[in-house]
């Protein structure tokens, strides 16, 4: 751990190091806390400041939970007397060499489940 003088900017006291800090922050709409950070707290006031490494760990864990919201249309096409649906490129090239499907139906969503 890094001796870094730090004084609060709340207050102008001298920090001490911690490595018990927790951090609540949303993500999308879900809380999600992150504990055990490390980085220096303020005696006096109780202002916490984290250190570059817990910074990224925090931005890390934020970027986990944040889920890609692109969504593709599509429409339904015939083939051969069935109906089918194409899968977009980028979905295709995130599956890798995956070809076994298993499909069930969730009200009016069509649920693939790819392996
Ligand atoms: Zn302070």
């Amino acid at each position: 751990m890094s001796e870094i003088e730090i004084k609060c900017l709340v207050c102008r006291t001298q920090t001490k190091e911690a490595n018990d800090i927790a951090l609540t922050t949303t993500v999308e709409g879900r809380e999600i806390v992150i504990t055990r950070l490390t980085g220096s707290r303020c005696p006096t006031c109780g202002e916490e400041y984290l250190d570059s490494d817990s910074s990224e760990k925090v931005e890390e864990l934020i970027k986990k939970f944040r889920k890609p919201k692109v969504i593709f249309k599509r429409k339904i096409t015939k083939s051969g007397g069935r109906r089918v649906i194409g899968i977009p490129d980028e979905i295709d090239r995130a599956l890798g060499k995956k070809e076994n499907v298993e499909i069930w139906l969730e009200d009016n969503k069509i649920i693939a489940e790819v392996y």
